[in-house]
């Protein structure tokens, strides 16, 4: 048994070798209507909705906003928000804030521009499944619909949700491209052989014995393989070739169209940099009051708000979403709301010195970069 090549034997030539995983190019069918699924670069097209599905809009067209006051919070709102915060941080002292005597509230007018577009966009990409015996849905059917002619229902409005559905008329049946169609494919491991040459004797049953370098003799029998110089394939088990990963045994694959349809609220935010002191980010964790809310199919700019920064956001980020998002994408709703987010500068003396702290949003936050230390009072 000195030729152990021989002893592994050779494979079973009917079991093809591993096909790709992915159907290759020209595979599949076309289906009428659902371009560009020939494998490649172009594996999801997206559709852009026919020119009658998106609204177009009307020119010259203004928004109007009412009149706004600025909220002021008071010594005692400012007082309990600060002392709120300084329990918040171990390593402040709530006497401070228990005996400052302010010098002053100053509310600062901060508005916040947001607008929120709704958009469905629809993707297609070939898909299958194992072939049990289930229905097939195929173009004898009828023909299938166009990607925007399928009907969906909408999701509640400004949630962001995916949906994927099975394009009607577009399933039918082939043999599964990576077994040919056998449900099995050989093994790579031991190239079909089920059995593969042990690697501690290299093939030869025998290993020298430690130690015994000097004698001819020194030979022991290899104990992983039991003398046999092979051992069984642990990747098929010895059968020399695996079920199928792709058909999972099946033989055949249900192809199918798979329509992917995205429905998303595109949000762009703003307010004016206009606070050298506090910084903008802050802003994003608070609330504000929405006194303004624009709502429609399409919304148009603001005019005549007194401040025209915002209403030069307005016209900006509403021509930047028609212009990214009506190419690609179906609009289903607009809205823009102007929030009054709540800022107030609280200045105050504290033994002597000054300080001052920001009260900021609904929630009633502080920010503070300085605050006096329990230590300078002893
Ligand atoms: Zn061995
Ligand atoms: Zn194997
Ligand atoms: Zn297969």
């Amino acid at each position: 048994m000195d030729n152990t090549e021989d002893f592994l034997g050779s494979c079973d030539p009917n079991i093809p070798e591993e096909g790709p995983s992915a159907p290759p190019p020209g595979w599949l069918d076309d289906i009428h209507g659902y371009v560009g699924h020939k494998g490649g670069e172009d594996e999801n097209p997206l559709y852009p909705p026919p020119p009658a599905y998106n609204p177009q809009p009307e020119l010259n067209k203004n928004t109007v906003v009412p009149d706004v006051r600025v909220p002021t919070v008071s010594e005692d709102v400012a007082r309990d928000a600060l002392l709120k915060f300084v329990e918040s941080k171990w390593r402040y002292s709530s006497k401070p804030a228990r005996n400052l005597t302010f010098k002053e509230l100053r509310p600062l007018t901060v508005y916040r521009y947001r607008l929120e577009t709704y958009t469905e966009t629809r993707t297609s990409g070939w898909q299958f499944e194992a072939y049990n015996g289930q229905p097939v849905d195929g173009p004898q059917y009828g023909i299938s619909p166009p990607p925007w002619d399928i009907p969906l229902t909408l999701p509640q409005r400004y949630t962001n949700k995916v949906e994927k559905v099975r394009v009607p008329h577009s399933s039918f049946v082939k043999v599964c491209h990576k077994c040919n169609g056998f449900g099995r494919t050989r093994c790579i491991a031991c190239h079909g052989r089920g059995q593969k040459r042990c690697s501690s004797c290299h093939g030869s049953g025998f290993r020298r014995k430690p130690g015994n370098h000097k004698r001819s003799s020194g030979k022991t029998r290899c104990s992983f393989c039991h003398g046999r110089g092979h051992k069984r394939c642990i990747s098929c088990q010895g059968h020399g070739h695996k079920t199928c990963t792709v058909c999972h045994g099946c033989q055949n694959l249900l192809h199918f169209i798979q329509l992917t349809v995205t429905w998303k609220n595109n949000i762009a935010d703003f307010i004016p940099d206009r606070q050298p002191d506090f910084p903008d980010k802050k802003f994003e964790q608070v609330t504000g009051d929405p006194f303004f809310i624009d709502e429609n199919l399409l919304v148009y700019p603001l005019h005549g708000f007194p401040d025209q920064e915002i209403c030069n956001i307005s016209a900006k980020l509403i021509n930047e979403h028609l212009n990214s998002f009506s190419s690609t994408s179906r609009i289903l709703q607009q809205r823009q709301t102007i929030e009054m987010v709540p800022l107030t500068h609280a200045y105050y003396t504290y033994n002597g010195k000054d300080y001052s702290f920001f009260v900021y949003g609904l929630e009633n936050k502080v920010f503070t970069a300085k605050y006096p230390s329990a230590c300078s009072i002893l």
